[in-house]
């Protein structure tokens, strides 16, 4: 339904730390550390995989991304299955996340049988994803639950850069993600370029009179709740071009550039 590549392993979700032997074979303490700070929440941790899980949700690796969400149509669902549950984004494979339940019916409405409608995402942004089969555990996907937070709750912890060798442990990093239909141009304000009609602006500080759409958010993390929405919304109004201020790469700011970026990165 999602034309995803089938090297990119899937995250599993489970509704509860007492399910994890159901995909894991062993859950090392930073793991526990990690779920029982964040969790629920937006946090995946790839763990040792149970032999009994099917290779084809993690796209033959010998590990397993695992996530307990907190929201409650989620919950609901999970405890209903009994079972973990593989489940990617509700999007089409390269388009933005979805955040709502009618972004989900915009891009898979005549691929899937039925969608469970709830509250809008909370964070916007995907879940962080920590690599707990190292040490130190490595971020292998930046997202709310930010680097800061994690080295406060467990100390020593890496990030994954490209070409550094961990490119190869999250299949998926490689694939484009998140990327709207119009280009991307980052500015450091909006002074920076002629407001028009067939551009959309998303940033922290106003823009000029002239933009077709504009979002104006309060700080990065109402940034990332916004983005993938605002993608969306510019690319139904037909816009060529989007143009998002850029912010500081601390805490939750450092997601947000790396999902701009890659949207930018086509
Ligand atoms: P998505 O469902 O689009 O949020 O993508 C899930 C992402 O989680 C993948 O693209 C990988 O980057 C990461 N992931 C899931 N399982 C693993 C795993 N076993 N090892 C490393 N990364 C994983
Ligand atoms: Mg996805």
């Amino acid at each position: 339904a999602k034309g995803r590549p089938a090297d990119n392993p899937l995250i599993v979700h489970v509704p509860n730390v007492a399910r994890l032997d159901q995909v894991a074979s062993e859950v090392p303490d930073v793991a526990r550390l990690i779920l029982r700070t964040f969790s629920p929440g937006p946090v995946t941790v790839v763990l040792p995989r149970s032999p009994t899980l099917s290779p084809l949700v993690s796209a033959g690796l010998d590990t397993v991304g695992v996530r307990i969400p907190a929201h409650e149509t989620a919950q609901t669902f999970l405890d209903a299955c009994g079972v973990p549950v593989a489940a990617p984004s509700a999007n089409r494979s390269g388009r933005p996340s979805p955040t709502t339940w009618d972004a989900v019916l915009r891009d898979l409405d005549d691929r899937i049988d039925c969608l469970l409608r709830g509250p809008r995402a909370r964070v916007g942004l995907e879940s962080t994803v920590v690599d707990c089969t190292v040490t130190p555990p490595v971020v292998l996907r930046t997202g709310s639950v930010t680097v800061e937070a994690l080295r406060a709750a467990i100390g020593d912890v890496e990030v994954a850069t490209a070409g550094h060798g961990h490119a190869g442990r999250s299949p998926g990093t490689r694939h484009p993600h998140y990327a709207p239909r119009a280009r991307i141009v980052l500015v450091d304000s909006p002074g920076d370029v002629l407001p028009v009609s067939t551009a959309g602006y998303i940033g922290i500080r106003a823009p000029g009179e002239g933009f077709g759409i504009t979002r104006v958010v309060r700080d990065a993390a109402a940034y990332a709740h916004e983005l993938y929405d605002f993608f969306r919304r510019c690319d139904a109004l037909d816009l060529d071009t989007i143009v998002c201020q850029r912010v500081d790469r601390t805490g939750v700011g450092l997601a947000l550039m790396d999902r701009i970026e890659r949207a930018a990165d086509r």
